[in-house]
């Protein structure tokens, strides 16, 4: 049985003060821990203070990005033993926003994936179909190119380490999510690749859903039987939103 797993990413959002008071009032919430689990990825200045509120907690933290380098020449990239430093468990790997900027190809989150791996971090890859992609009907061969880049990379094995999200790009910051029927169809699709190659991964891998998860849908997406959590992005600006995507999680 796979245990369902909320993340929250902040994007470029927050300020000390906002992030306690956000970090505090999730520590509070009465959310469920005995079948999900929490993540919030913050901004990289602030994995600090992420990491000093919840150390200790059930709440874990992560990045949104990171090199795919050790160290050297790279100026504002940050690598994966930084975050591993500041007690990161998870980090963001392709999500649409740096793709669509040109900053992440299939190539370079395939090899950043498995240097997240290797470092110890748990990556949560992120796939998902333009709107134009969509309409032409083509999201399984989209966001199937992007995992095989990833399991070209680091092997179908490989994938156990991390986590996955399907993000239509046509519903991130759109308010307009996909309906769960859609988001079980595809994530029930890339089940069925992984299973292909092998059956007892694909039967324990999670994979979310992310795209305009907000406190009214999250329930019927998460219930949804292939969809195992959600990857937040808005809604976790709004702490009391937050909370009740983490509680309908815990619910299910
Ligand atoms: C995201 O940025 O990963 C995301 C899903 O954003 P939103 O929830 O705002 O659509």
């Amino acid at each position: 049985m796979r245990r369902k797993l909320v993340v929250a990413n902040r994007k470029m959002n927050g300020n000390l003060s906002g992030n306690k008071v956000f970090l505090e009032a999730l520590l509070a919430g009465t959310c469920d821990y005995s079948n999900a689990d929490y993540v919030v990825c913050v901004p990289h200045p602030y994995l600090f203070q992420a990491e000093s509120i919840l150390k200790g907690s059930p709440i874990a933290w992560g990045g949104q990005n990171m090199s795919r380098y050790e160290s050297g020449a790279y100026t504002g990239s940050v690598s994966p033993s930084m975050l591993v430093e500041f007690g990161c468990e998870y980090v963001i790997i392709g999500h649409s926003e740096r793709r669509q900027r040109g900053h992440d190809t299939d190539l370079s989150t395939g090899e950043r994936f498995e240097a997240a791996t290797k470092a110890g971090l748990k990556p949560i890859f992120c796939m998902g179909e333009t709107l134009a992609e969509y309409e032409e009907g083509i999201t399984d061969i989209v966001t199937i190119r992007q995992l095989n880049a990833v399991i070209h990379e680091i092997g179908v094995q490989g994938l156990a380490k991390g986590v996955l999200a399907y993000e239509p790009v046509w519903a991130i910051g759109t308010g307009k999510a996909a309906s769960p029927e859609h988001a079980q169809n595809v994530l029930s699709f890339l089940r069925g690749h992984i299973e292909v190659l092998d059956a007892e991964l694909a039967q324990n891998i999670r994979i979310l859903y992310g795209g305009s998860v907000k406190a009214d849908n999250a329930e019927k997406l998460f219930s949804m039987p292939d969809i195992d959590g959600g990857l937040v992005g808005g809604a976790s600006l709004n702490t009391e939103e937050f909370v009740s995507i983490c509680q309908a999680a815990g619910r299910i």
